[in-house]
């Protein structure tokens, strides 16, 4: 069987032994050595002066909202993972679509403006599987029209932009370390931002709110994770070079034999070090991605359709129209992509694709 993903899994005896310290010290959870020492890690390895760790993707977003003050009109995009919509409405947020890109599948920046309104708040946007957005133009609109900036980077661990990790970018951003992600730490997530205010009030959030045992600076929610999440993150990063590198040969295999004029993929800018978090593809039509995706699953190769349908179309937002993202939404496949893959298993994928297109 060919999953589209599976988690990284490291030797099992480096994390035993960082499991060992964990019951010397008898401390599992509530800001530990290992969560301290990964915090301070990824630091390095980012070259970011700022971050939090929390306890997954989603309770970043809805953090970062929370210490952002944003409570009513958001834009966003509607080609990302469903929780880049549920936090804003779990939120008390309303979220409101902007169509995306059709060669990158990003919120499409010159379509923002029309959509603002008195009551907006906020622009949210997903760097779409580990591509950044037109963050430039983003930025341009929000000090133009006074809207903080959030970005879900949950797909974007390893992606630079202009040399420097594109986590530095927005207001906040936001990431997902969950087991599906390129590094992971089981469950988990990230906070960043380089506005001292703006992190100290998501850090007291993180934590249900203490100032003190017995004081509060107002209302929290725990956004903790724990010394076992952190101990997988901490083994992970020692392999985040080679896991890096085997999704980029992996992806050039793809490349190679995929260069066709009926299989579209997203635009990269050139001035993006892209990290291969994805391997997308978007058929001519709807009809040939499902006969691609019948074709492999026979063979027990299984792809998934990210991201279908489009949250626009969820049943508890405002309907909208995003004919763009619809359309995307109907053709795309990301195939397998995982550290063990192997060149013969892509070399059968794709001749199995091949063989689809020209039938
Ligand atoms: C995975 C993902 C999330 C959620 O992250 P969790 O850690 O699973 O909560 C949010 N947004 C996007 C785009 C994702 O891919």
């Amino acid at each position: 069987m060919i999953p589209v993903t599976r988690p990284f899994s490291p030797p099992f005896k480096e994390y035993q032994e960082l499991l060992e310290g964990i019951w010397q010290r008898n401390w599992f959870t509530n800001n530990g050595p290992l969560v301290n020492d990964l915090e301070l890690k990824l630091k390095r390895y980012l070259r970011m002066k700022h971050l939090l760790y929390v306890g997954n993707g989603t309770i970043a977003i809805q953090i970062a909202l929370k210490a952002l003050d944003i409570s009513k009109e958001v834009i966003t995009t509607p080609f990302s993972y469903v929780a880049t919509t549920s936090s804003l409405v779990w939120e008390g947020c309303t979220p409101v679509f902007v169509d995306i890109d059709p060669d990158t599948f990003n919120i499409d920046p010159t379509k923002i403006e029309a959509a603002i309104t008195d009551n907006t708040q906020a622009i949210l946007a997903t760097h779409c599987f580990g591509n950044p957005c037109d963050v430039e133009a983003i930025k341009a609109i929000a000090d133009k029209h006074g809207l903080k900036v959030i970005y879900d980077a949950a797909h974007c661990f390893g992606t630079k932009y202009k040399g420097e990790t594109i986590f530095k970018w927005g207001d906040v951003s936001t990431t997902s370390f969950h087991a599906t992600k390129l590094y992971h730490t089981v469950e988990g997530g990230a906070l960043f931002t380089e506005d001292a205010e703006v992190l100290k009030s998501m850090a007291w959030r993180r934590n249900f709110g203490h100032k003190g045992p017995e004081d509060f600076h107002g209302v929290g929610i725990n956004g903790k994770n724990s010394e076992f999440h952190a101990a997988m993150g901490v083994v992970n990063l020692n392999y985040i070079d080679q896991i890096l590198e085997s999704r980029k040969k992996q992806s050039g295999f793809y490349d190679d034999m995929l260069m066709k004029p009926q299989i579209q993929k997203p635009k990269i800018a050139s001035d993006v070090e892209f990290n291969h978090a994805y391997y997308p593809v978007v058929f001519e039509n709807h009809e040939t991605m499902l006969r691609v995706k019948k074709n492999l699953e026979g063979k027990e190769i299984f792809p998934r359709r990210y991201f279908h349908p489009s949250l626009s179309s969820l049943n508890y937002v405002d309907k909208s129209s995003t004919p763009v993202a619809d359309d995307i939404a109907s053709r795309i496949l990301c195939l397998p992509l995982y550290f063990e893959l192997s060149e013969v298993e892509i070399d059968m994928i794709c001749r199995r694709i091949l063989r689809v297109l020209n039938n």
